[in-house]
């Protein structure tokens, strides 16, 4: 491709809307531009990129025998009604009306639509098990679209979906999908970490991430999930899904009595244990959420945090969020109080239902807040002044240098992309949409099915937020748009121009993925731009052409090595044998 044909307007300053690398340099080196919010156009060079991510995606899903199909953008709301997700999606669902006012949705993901395919095409355990996988367009209305690529709300996704006859079935196809993941990561130049993670409000059911590991500091924000690690035995997950030993504390407030003090001013854990004079960890911490629509209260001891998703989960939930100090006026007024969040307690709130962390069971002559603004129990014990809620869970973020629970060493805690999750879905859409197959001993059985994500765009934009530098990209050469660009320095001198064209066609004949600088630039701007689109090989030619010599760069090593055009090209073809 010659420069002077290629659709690509670099831009010299990166723009202000972006936070992160990866949207700021795939920007300004011309790769995307925005439509609307989280909506971007993928110009040529993106285009290919990603071109070659879904190529990598497709060989792989295909060698680990899945089939390829596409399904439809657009989706009737009646599958969503028959799942039973049309009520609980929220509003990242993206609905419309047609002409004749029947309700649609556009696809956010497409559980319902291969079930209602699988309930069609599959009706004897002969025809299983089945893999089948698509790269499309999604659609979600994300309450934050930002970082560009990583969070759209248009994106490209691939999507597969196994069906068996029996668990152990599926144990398999989800083994052979983790297998062909590790590879799709591992052949993109993308090093990744497989990490347990919250598989939501179905009991029993395993799933994994896969993260792209991004440092914390550095100037790298990108990671929106925390990812803790054992340094010994290899355990990881999500912190949504993390567990660990806890760390032995005071749980005795070491009160002889009950008894109600003044705690003026108090709202925080850190201000009424500096006012009592004890450790925040004979504190019982409560907290008021919403899960759902729903207020519900939640016990942790002081010194720890509630971890959200967790939280979620012990109610079944598909959403959570604290509670609005409104919200909390709101509920004292129901139950005749009038307490602020800080003095919040959970005895005689009515119509909450409270879920307790296993961290405040263990609690003695503990501090607790009894809903009256300045005050608090001491002394306080379950059973006696207060109830210990029936429901238990964990529902504690774990910190890091916490024990591992599975070998007892220290868990850190790193920042990670999550770019594809495999998922052991089991029946919960087989079972909702009555999707059965005939068993061998004739029974009519829901399928077991898997669900295994990739996003595609995000995937690019990863790698990009894990390979570039100050002046720009470093694609790894399995997904670059282009293998090598040719640039002679000088748009006036003949045998430059004479010598980049031989090699460029050379090249081109070889089939390789050659541009030519051939615009009639100042060579700066040439050599910055190369940099900046991030081709992994560049050969320059420039004024050494009378001794035969031209440059030839590694854009990720920034070795520069003179040698002739025959041995540049033939570096170049050297790559593919
Ligand atoms: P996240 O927790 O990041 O919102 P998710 O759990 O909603 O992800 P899935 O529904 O499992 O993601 O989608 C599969 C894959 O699609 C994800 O692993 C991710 O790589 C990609 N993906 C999900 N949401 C987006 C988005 N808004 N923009 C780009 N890629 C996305
Ligand atoms: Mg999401």
């Amino acid at each position: 491709m010659r420069m002077t044909n290629l659709f690509l307007q670099t831009l010299r300053e990166f723009p202000s809307d972006a936070e992160v690398m990866s949207h700021k340099l795939l920007v300004r080196a011309g790769y995307i531009r925005k439509l609307t919010n989280g909506v971007y156009n993928y110009l040529p060079l993106m285009w290919r990129v990603l071109k070659k991510i879904e190529n990598i995606v497709r060989e792989e899903m295909d060698n680990a025998g899945a089939q390829e199909m596409l399904m439809p953008f657009v989706q009737p709301a009646e599958l969503w009604q028959e799942s039973g997700r049309w009520d609980v999606y929220g509003k990242e669902l993206m609905r419309l009306k047609d002409r004749h006012n029947r309700e649609m949705c556009l696809g956010p993901t497409h559980e319902e639509v291969i079930t209602s395919v699988a309930r069609e095409g599959i009706h004897s355990y002969k025809q299983l098990p089945v893999n089948l996988y698509q790269i499309q367009s999604k659609f979600r209305d994300e309450i934050r679209p930002r970082f560009g690529l990583l969070r759209g709300r248009e994106f490209i996704m691939k999507d597969a979906y196994s069906f068996d006859a029996d668990e152990k079935g599926l144990d398999k196809s989800y083994e052979i999908m983790a297998e062909a993941y590790k590879r799709i990561f591992e052949r993109c130049g993308l090093e990744t970490k497989m990490v347990q993670s919250d598989s939501g409000a179905i009991g029993g059911s395993v799933s994994h991430e896969f993260m792209v590991l991004v440092n914390e500091k550095a100037e790298n924000n990108a990671g929106e999930n925390d990812v803790f690690y054992c340094t010994k035995c290899g355990y990881s997950a999500n912190s949504n899904h993390a567990v660990s030993i806890l760390k032995e504390a005071v749980t005795d407030g070491g009160f002889n009595k009950a008894e109600i003090l003044d705690t003026p001013n108090t709202h925080s854990i850190e201000e009424l244990s500096a006012f009592l004079k004890v450790s925040s960890s004979v504190i019982c911490k409560c907290l008021i959420y919403v899960v759902d629509g729903k207020y519900v209260g939640a016990l942790i001891r002081g010194d720890k945090t509630v971890e959200e998703t967790k939280l979620m989960n012990a109610f079944q939930g598909n959403d959570v969020r604290i509670a609005s100090s409104g919200e909390i006026e709101e509920i004292m007024a129901n139950s005749g109080f009038n307490a602020v969040a800080g003095f919040i307690g959970p005895e005689g709130l009515k119509n909450i239902e409270f879920v307790a962390d296993e961290t405040v069971k263990e609690l003695k002559n503990f501090v607790v807040g009894i809903n009256q603004n300045d005050k608090h129990l001491v002394g306080a014990n379950w059973g006696r002044e207060v109830q210990l809620p029936q429901k238990i869970a964990d529902i504690r973020l774990v910190e890091e240098n916490d024990k591992c629970t599975e070998c007892g060493s220290d868990l850190k805690v790193t920042k990670g992309i999550e770019v594809g999750n495999i998922f052991k879905l089991g029946t919960k859409y087989s079972k909702a949409m009555n999707a059965v197959f005939t068993d061998k001993d004739g029974q009519e059985k829901p399928f077991i099915m898997g669900c295994y994500g990739i996003g595609i765009s995000r995937t690019a934009a990863a790698a990009v937020e894990r390979h570039h530098d100050e002046y720009g990209i470093i694609w790894p050469l399995s997904i670059a748009p282009y293998t090598v660009t040719v640039v002679p320095v000088s748009d006036q001198d003949e045998t430059q121009l004479k010598v980049a064209e031989e090699i460029y066609k050379k090249l081109l004949d070889n089939k390789i993925e050659v541009l030519i600088d051939d615009r009639a630039e100042r060579a700066g701007v040439k050599l910055k731009d190369a940099d900046l689109i991030g081709i992994p090989y560049r050969i320059t030619v420039g004024k050494t052409i009378k001794d035969n010599l031209v440059e030839f760069k590694n854009r990720a090593t920034g070795e520069v090595i003179n040698v002739t055009p025959e041995e540049a090209v033939n570096k170049i073809l050297e790559l593919f044998n």
